[in-house]
């Protein structure tokens, strides 16, 4: 019982020392989430993850960023869970369809007009959406435009919404004119 209590004043020492709870788990033998109990019964809070980095880095260890960076290798590719096979599609977060390739994520609408001209398109070629719906990515409903034509299409586009909007307006203003 006595053994239990000088090894928990050793790993809370250690853990206020800057020491990670897998790094005591070296030193004592003690298993890490023991450890962490350890440190809960003692009143000791967990360190937030970016604290770890900073006295990871103030040991001059950097354990825990060659953890993190192992972490995210195993989180990358196949092995991450919303990983995608190559033809899956989904929303870029705007409406277009993004669809997965060898080269990576691509503008569905892109896609298709690459394969109907037989060539890629350029940086400055944007797809339009003829009808609006920015996902109906059938044939009939895309347009090749510049980007600078589109910016100015949309433009007038929405112009032409707002003069909708205010024209009954400015007809009653003119028939109490009149
Ligand atoms: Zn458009």
């Amino acid at each position: 019982m006595k053994k239990i209590k000088t090894d928990e004043k050793k790993i809370v020492r250690l853990y206020q020392n800057g020491e990670s709870a897998l790094t005591i788990q070296k030193i004592t033998g003690i298993n890490y989430k023991t450890v962490y109990r350890i440190l809960e019964n003692n009143g000791i809070g967990r360190r937030t993850s970016s604290e770890q980095t900073i006295n990871a880095r103030k040991l001059g260890r950097g354990d825990y960023s060659k953890q993190k960076e192992l972490a995210s290798k195993n989180w990358q590719g196949r092995n991450n869970p919303r990983w995608k096979k190559i033809g899956s599609k989904r929303d870029n977060g705007h409406g277009y369809i993004l669809i997965k390739t060898k080269s990576g994520w691509v503008e569905e609408s892109r896609l298709i007009a690459e394969k109907i001209l037989k060539r890629k398109l350029t940086k400055d070629e944007t797809i339009h959406h003829i009808n609006g719906i920015k996902n109906d990515n059938r044939l009939k409903n895309l347009f090749l435009m510049l980007r600078k034509e589109h910016k100015a299409w949309h433009t007038l586009d929405n112009l032409n919404k707002e003069l909708k909007d205010i024209r009954p307006e400015l007809k009653s203003n003119l028939i109490t004119i009149s």
